[in-house]
């Protein structure tokens, strides 16, 4: 007996991201029972993660408890459990439990919309050193060693440690990288500045490296140009055709035009790339099909796993039409798996799946951003309302919108502060054990445009290299 009490068609959703979510609304009042199982309780709106890391909004208005925005689809239960594998010849998903304990979710249907992960290109190594931003616990875990590297900075008194404490590496300059370094920069070059009375946080440096010859690799290059013309503007350091080759937890070593240089950074985030949820290898395995080379399934023109009609699979884990990983096909696709599930209970057949394009946009820094909508490309303040307009539509609840527009004009319009910066003693202790600074280091690259601290930083270490240039 499902939760409508029906005990009628069996429904489970695996994820409750922008797919999966999709689908359990678009089944709302249908004859079936779903389950949504998810390993977080909460259903998260990855594009403003950038926000949470770099202390502009709260988790909790980009992450609403599941049950919270499924509670008036009565057909609909949530589970918290982490799904392990799939037996599809006996219609079962096994999921763990937080307690540890194996559940059995028998279903006629099953969707599959566990998204993705990152992707250190076989350097998995990397990721101790250098962390991503796909989770919530992600994102605070960045906020947290963002905001503990000024504090290290505040109480430094030799000024090449405190240039390292304030250098900060994103590699992949992508829109999360672009966005997350236009912030960084803001939080350093124009919000913390008066709150800190040693350390100068206008000398952060902020390097973005970026492997392609441009930033935004997937944008137009008119908004390629200009978001990188904006990037240097704001102080960052735009290194294009740079790859990270090595890291540990005082430095990166990256190869550019000008070859191997080693740069010495208390923070290094990841936001190079990302691979598809192992699920999408579970279920491909099981299905005897094989996953593409960012470990997505792939799916016919009706999002089902060869083979198996009644098993979909959905977003970022799945491949269909060559179509990004980006939330418009997940969403697209989930409305659309919910159509044709009660089209089949009503012995309807559903035309292919089709993708409405709405474009694609990224914010770089204050009230500026690049758009490309519907064959019109924009840059700067317009773009930016455009961006805030979008971004606020599809946040899910209408408190959350409100909230985020309210914390949005206070922090970036009216006070220029960061409401949401609090850590504490221990965490910034975690945060800086593994990068604190070793008595014998190696030459330091000093912020580019050099402060009396760091002119003396240069005496210190004779020979210590400059920076080396937009080229790497
Ligand atoms: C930092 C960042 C910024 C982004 N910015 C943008 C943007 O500006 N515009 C845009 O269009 N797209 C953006 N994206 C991409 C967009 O968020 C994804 O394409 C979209 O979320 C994909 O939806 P999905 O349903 O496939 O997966 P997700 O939304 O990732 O949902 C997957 C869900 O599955 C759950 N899950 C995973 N594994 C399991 C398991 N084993 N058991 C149970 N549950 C599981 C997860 O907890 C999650 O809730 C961004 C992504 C990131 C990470």
């Amino acid at each position: 007996m499902g939760p409508s009490g029906t005990g009628s068609h069996r429904v489970i959703v695996v994820g409750g991201g922008f797919g999966g979510l999709n689908v359990t609304r678009a089944l709302d009042g249908a004859d079936v029972d779903v389950t949504l199982v998810d390993r977080a309780n909460h259903h998260l709106f990855q594009p403003l993660l950038y926000q949470v890391a770099t202390g502009i909004l709260p988790p909790g208005l980009i992450a609403p408890a599941l049950r919270s925005v499924t509670k008036k689809e009565r057909n609909a239960r949530v589970l918290l459990a982490d799904v392990q594998d799939v037996d599809l010849d006996r219609r079962v998903v096994r999921a763990g439990a937080p307690d540890g304990r194996q559940l059995e979710l028998p279903y006629d249907t099953l969707v599959v919309a566990a998204g993705a992960t990152h992707s250190y290109f076989g350097k998995g190594q990397f990721a101790e050193y250098a962390p991503g931003m796909k989770t919530i616990e992600d994102a605070r875990y960045l906020r947290d060693g963002i905001l503990a590297k000024f504090e290290m900075a505040e109480i430094a008194t030799d000024p090449v440690e405190r240039a390292e404490w304030l250098t900060f590496v994103v590699v992949g300059a992508g829109p999360t990288g672009v966005e997350l370094a236009g912030q960084i920069a803001e939080l350093a070059h124009t919000v913390l500045p008066q709150d800190y009375r040693t350390a100068d946080t206008h000398q952060a440096r902020i390097i973005l490296l970026e492997g392609a010859g441009a930033v935004l690799p997937p944008f137009a290059p008119k908004l390629q140009a200009y978001t990188k013309k904006r990037l240097e503007e704001m102080g960052i350091e735009v290194r294009l055709n740079t790859l990270a080759v090595d890291m540990d937890h005082q430095s990166i070593t990256v190869k550019g035009p000008d070859g191997l240089e080693t740069i010495r950074a208390g923070t290094r985030i990841w936001a190079a790339g990302v691979q598809a949820s192992p699920l999408a290898r579970v279920l491909a395995e099981k299905a005897g099909v094989e996953t593409d080379r960012a470990g997505r399934i792939p799916v016919g023109p009706d999002c089902t796993v060869p083979g198996h009609p009644e098993v979909f699979a959905i977003g970022d884990m799945a491949s269909l039409d060559k179509l990004p990983g980006v939330a418009q096909p997940a969403i697209q696709e989930g409305k659309y798996v919910g159509r044709v599930i009660k089209d089949r209970l009503a012995g309807r057949q559903t035309p292919p799946f089709k993708y409405f394009d709405k474009g694609t946009m990224a914010t770089i820094g204050y009230r500026s951003a690049v758009a490309d909508a519907f064959g019109v490309k924009v840059t700067g303040f317009l773009a930016y309302v455009m961006w805030v307009f979008i971004h606020v539509m599809y946040l899910v609840g209408w408190g959350n919108r409100l909230g985020t527009l309210y914390t949005w004009v206070r922090a970036l319009w009216l006070s220029h502060n960061r409401g949401n910066r609090i850590i504490a003693f221990e965490t910034a202790q975690q945060e800086v054990a593994g990068g604190s600074t070793p008595a014998a280091r190696p030459p330091t690259i000093l912020p580019r445009t050099a402060p009396p601290a760091a002119t003396d930083a240069e005496e210190a270490i004779p020979g210590a290299p400059r920076e080396a240039g937009g080229a790497g």
